[in-house]
């Protein structure tokens, strides 16, 4: 896109003069991303922007984190993006537990910790499947490599997400979503497109200030034809039928299960977990791990955040007892994290 393309979308933000539209950025690095480049700065008023549900960590239960501690704490390797290891748990965080003398390996990818099971064969090394369909491929190649190949000390803990249950719990909360790129680049844009003949509105978009600001533009102009609407605004990776071996292989290795997401609750087949054909590379069921119900911080606001209820400035702790260095809430760690977005961009001020 020119120059004069962008300041032409550009343009159709700032002289926006519609009625009030709620734009709801599913993807966390949406919301970083249309921070960092100072998006939100060409939004007349009545554009609100909402941050919506779409970092991994962030809707991951404190449950989850429970259970992960738990593993460390039983003599497991536990392996792990980085983000997860100092989000918060009901009593402590894996950073806590790893403090405390259990084994916590931050990896890259699935790929990597199958890589360190094969070459720590005395560890048992449990995996944090936690994601959204950007991500669940790569971690169903590493459950199927290390079944496979029957590598008996590799098993993920599961935690997955889908989006297609999560965008109709919050049809409400936006009048338009802007929908994650990477998730439909494999998915594809059937479900966006079924949504806008149910009356729900969306735009699909990249990462770049040029695809960002288009997307956006897009949005408050379908908006103001009235009428339900889907645009693929991010045709250079999305295509129709997305990515039919990812998809295949998430098909194979996993199956819908009912999935509790921090703040919006349980939402029926929202998530993703091992087939029985994997029992063996499921962590829940090789440990026989007990059921652990985690208690999340009382003070903490990240589940209205992330049903787009309230902003993070408007919680009391935002900036005062939490931030980065010293997060309260998921949303406060996270690298895709709407409060971290805030904290580092200085968004409860805009
Ligand atoms: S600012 Fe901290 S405590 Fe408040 S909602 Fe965000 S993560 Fe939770």
């Amino acid at each position: 896109m020119s120059t004069t393309a962008r300041e032409a979308a550009a343009e159709i933000l700032r002289s926006y003069d519609g009625p009030a539209l709620r734009i709801m950025e599913v993807c966390g690095t949406h919301t970083h991303e249309i921070f960092r480049l100072g998006i939100r700065k060409l939004l007349p008023q009545q554009v609100d922007l909402i941050s919506g549900p779409g970092c991994p960590v962030c809707v991951t239960p404190v449950g989850f984190i429970d259970e992960a501690v738990w593993l460390a704490e039983h003599g497991v390797t536990v392996t792990t993006f980085g983000d997860l290891v100092r989000v918060p748990g009901t009593s402590k965080n894996l950073a806590d537990a790893r403090a405390a003398g259990g084994r916590v390996q931050v990896v890259y990818s699935p790929l990597d910790a199958l890589v360190y099971a094969k070459e720590h064969a005395d560890e048992q090394v449990a995996f944090l499947s936690v994601g959204f369909e950007t991500t669940i491929p790569a971690a169903c190649l590493a459950a199927d490599q290390a079944h496979e190949e029957a590598v008996g000390n590799f098993s993920l803990l599961t935690a997955n997400k889908t989006m297609p249950n999560a965008y109709a719990a919050l049809r409400q909360s936006a009048d338009v979503f802007l929908y994650p790129g990477h998730v439909h680049a494999i998915t594809g844009t059937g479900l966006c497109e079924e949504l806008a003949r149910q009356g729900v509105s969306g735009v699909l978009a990249g990462f770049t200030a040029n695809e960002l600001v288009t997307a956006l533009a897009v949005a408050v102009r379908k908006f103001q034809e009235g009428k339900p609407f889907f645009v693929n605004a991010y045709p250079r990776v999305v295509r129709s039928e997305g990515t039919p071996a990812a998809v295949a292989l998430m098909e194979k290795v996993m199956e819908p299960v009912d999935a509790e997401w921090r703040g919006l609750g349980v939402i029926p087949q929202s998530g993703l977990q091992l087939r029985e054909a994997y029992a063996g590379v499921d962590a829940r069921k090789k440990f026989d791990m007990p059921h652990i119900e985690g208690k999340p911080n009382p003070a903490c606001r990240c589940g209205e955040v992330l049903q787009g209820h309230c902003k993070p400035s408007d919680c009391p702790l935002f900036g005062k007892v939490c931030s980065p260095q010293h997060p309260v809430g998921a949303c406060m760690v996270s690298g895709e994290g709407a409060c971290s977005a805030y904290f580092q961009y200085g968004g409860g001020l805009l």
